[in-house]
């Protein structure tokens, strides 16, 4: 440091000697009689002490550059500025922060030169902040303790006096109120301030505490610094980081008028012996701010305590390609969101519809997947089964209701339409039974279709509709297309019909009788039609009676009937006529106090392949009847 102190000066000093006697413009510049170059310096003292501390240089300064060349102009903050906006003053000083708010505000040149100021060991360039106490404030030892004391300081202009110490506050983690600021102008009134008590804490700059002790203001061991960390330019410790002195600058105008001063300025180098502690030393090649930059930008000062202006232009320049990709997908969100909203409106609206076609249909539909187990059923279907929805929905619907055969037995593949419609993908019709909740059975039209995904059975739909009533009418009519009202026995028709049939097999041995009851006439004139219909229908039950599984009853006229005895041989067959016979002569019709009784002719023809037609038959029969009736009636006679 005191190598470079020596050297510093001579190379300046050089360097402005050649520029001196090279008559530069800068020398004509400064050579202009009457308007001397104003130096102005910011008035971080009183008037007088900065004066005091100025006048030196300034001396000096026109001792190089000619009588008057330089006058000094001491101003305070506001009119410091002024000065600058106005361009009243060519050269200027003042404290790091506040040049970077000029240089944000004004057109100024960079940092030109940079202050040195004398230590206690060497000259230096850098300042730092000094945070302390009394030294018999033992609550009072570390950054912590800050917390809801009161501090003294010069004012908030200072970076040595202020900044620094707050910048190392914040980084600390320690936050001081707006109320614990106590502030007294100029730093050794901070100073006697902490030393009367009037405040608990004081910031001061680095070398103020040195030059106090030097002018015998204050003893070393009145005071204690905090955050006391060593320094490698000072023997005294310093609670803060290091940053720039204060710098040299000019507001932007024709360089040359200040090139000789800049020159001699940098060239300045007092005797050191004479400069007190803390005082100007002379001034080095510009330091770097870029420290004091980002102090402030963290503390948010001047000129960083507003957010950058930044609108929409600056935003679209600056993320065009982000924004116009992010616009895009948000777009396509919004139109794929669109379409599932239409889809999903368009599928309710398609079920709603569903569920009303179905249920007023008035048919059963349900569905199964490819496992036959239900996967919906509609109301109707629901009711027909008296079951709920719950309750069948993934049940295997054989093992729940669908059964083919009506007495309830369960089907095999081959018989279950769904089934096979689930292995061949073909639609089909079916008469099934289906079961009730309650155990019922019920008969069913089905109508089986594949459900498909793709050409893929993925399962069935089943419609069916309850056949019971058709059923009952088919079976009901039926019955009154083949069969006598009265008896119940077969009528003409249908037993012409089923003999034809067995006719046409040929099957031997079987036989045929024809049955006339006896002087039937007789018994309707007598009792009346109504008990001629009883005992039509006591001799009809007889004959049933003794009906076999296979036999044919049937009646063919108005007393008259006949039995078909398929697998019969003519012995057999006149067994069971004559046991017939025998049982009708038991009948007897309660009617007004008496019995009324009737005897029956059979006639008996048993099939042969003579026979052409079933009429040659019929024929063979009756004529055994004729037989029976001429021999006397009541027996049985074997054509
Ligand atoms: P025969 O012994 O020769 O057979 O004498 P018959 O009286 O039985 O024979 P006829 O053919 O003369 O009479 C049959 C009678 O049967 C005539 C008819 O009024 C009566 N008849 C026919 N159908 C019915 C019927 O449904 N109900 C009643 N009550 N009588 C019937
Ligand atoms: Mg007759
Ligand atoms: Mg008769």
């Amino acid at each position: 440091m005191r190598i470079y102190y020596h050297i510093m000066p001579m190379i300046l000093g050089l360097l402005a000697s050649i520029l001196l006697l090279s008559g530069g413009q800068g020398v004509s510049a400064a050579e202009q009689p009457n308007k001397p170059l104003v130096f102005g310096v910011y008035a971080y003292l009183d008037d007088a002490s900065v004066r005091a501390e100025y006048q030196p240089l300034i001396d000096y300064l026109n001792r190089q550059l000619g009588a008057n060349r330089v006058v000094l102009q001491v101003l305070d903050m506001a009119a410091f500025n002024d000065a600058i906006r106005d361009r009243t003053i060519d050269i200027a000083t003042t404290n790091p922060t506040h040049y970077l708010q000029l240089r944000h505000a004004f057109e100024l040149t960079g940092v030109i030169a940079t202050t040195m100021r004398k230590g206690d060991k060497d000259s230096v360039s850098v300042l730092s902040g000094v945070i302390f106490s009394k030294n018999n404030r033992h609550d009072i030892n570390r950054l912590s303790d800050l917390h809801n004391k009161s501090i003294a300081i010069a004012n908030k202009h200072h970076l040595g006096g202020f900044w620094a110490q707050q910048y190392t506050l914040y980084r600390a983690g320690v936050a001081v109120d707006e109320a614990q600021w106590l502030l007294f102008g100029e730093h050794i009134k901070v100073v006697k301030a902490v030393l009367e008590g009037k405040a608990d804490v004081g910031f001061v700059r680095s070398g103020l505490l040195e030059t106090m002790q030097d002018r015998g203001m204050l003893a070393s061991n009145e005071i204690k610094i905090i955050n006391a960390q060593y320094s490698p330019y000072s023997k005294q410790k310093m609670s803060t980081e290091f940053y720039p002195e204060w710098p040299i600058f000019a507001p932007t105008q024709t360089p040359e008028k200040i090139q000789a001063l800049v020159l001699a300025l940098l060239a300045y180098r007092p005797a050191i012996e004479q400069v007190e502690s803390g005082a100007i030393s002379g001034f080095t090649f510009p330091s770097d701010y870029l420290k004091v930059e980002s102090l402030a930008r963290e503390l948010r000062l001047p000129p960083f305590d507003r957010a950058p202006s930044f609108n929409l232009v600056d935003a679209w320049q600056k993320w065009q390609d982000k924004l116009l990709f992010i616009g895009s997908l948000l777009a396509l969100l919004l139109l794929l969101l669109i379409g599932m909203i239409l889809l999903y409106r368009a599928a309710q609206v398609a079920r709603y519809r569903n569920a009303l076609l179905l249920s007023s249909l008035g048919e059963g539909v349900f569905g199964v997947d490819k496992d036959e187990r239900c996967t919906f059923m509609n109301a109707v279907a629901l009711e027909m089964l008296g079951s709920r929805e719950a309750l069948v929905l993934g049940r295997h619907v054989h093992a729940l209701f669908h059964y083919h055969h009506e007495d309830g037995r369960a089907f095999s593949f081959q018989e279950c339409p769904v089934s096979q419609t689930l292995t061949d993908g073909k639609t089909r019709t079916a008469e099934t039974h289906l079961i009730r909740a309650d155990g019922s059975i019920f008969p069913a039209h089905l109508t089986v279709a594949p459900m498909l995904d793709a050409d893929k059975i993925i399962g069935a739909e089943v419609i069916f509709q309850d056949i019971s009533q058709q059923k009952e009418t088919e079976a009901r009519l039926y019955q009154l297309a083949n069969f006598d009202a009265l008896t119940g026995c077969a009528n003409r028709r249908y037993f012409v019909e089923q003999l034809s049939t067995h006719f046409e097999l040929g099957k031997a041995p079987m036989v045929l009788m024809m049955l006339d009851l006896d002087h039937f006439k007789q018994i309707n004139d007598r009792y009346g039609h109504a008990v001629g219909d009883a005992v039509l229908q006591a001799f009809s039950h007889v004959l049933q009676d003794q009906q076999r599984s296979d036999d044919l009853v049937g009646r063919i006229g108005g007393e008259e009937f006949a039995v078909l005895l398929p697998n019969t041989t003519l012995t057999q067959a006149k067994v069971w006529a004559e046991s017939l016979r025998k049982a009708v002569e038991k009948i007897a019709i309660a009617h007004a106090a008496q019995q009324v009784g009737v005897t029956v002719s059979v006639g008996v023809a048993e099939f042969d392949l003579s026979l052409a037609t079933i009429d040659d038959w019929l024929l063979k029969a009756d004529k055994a009847v004729y037989r029976a009736k001429d021999c006397g009636r009541n027996q049985v006679v074997v054509l």
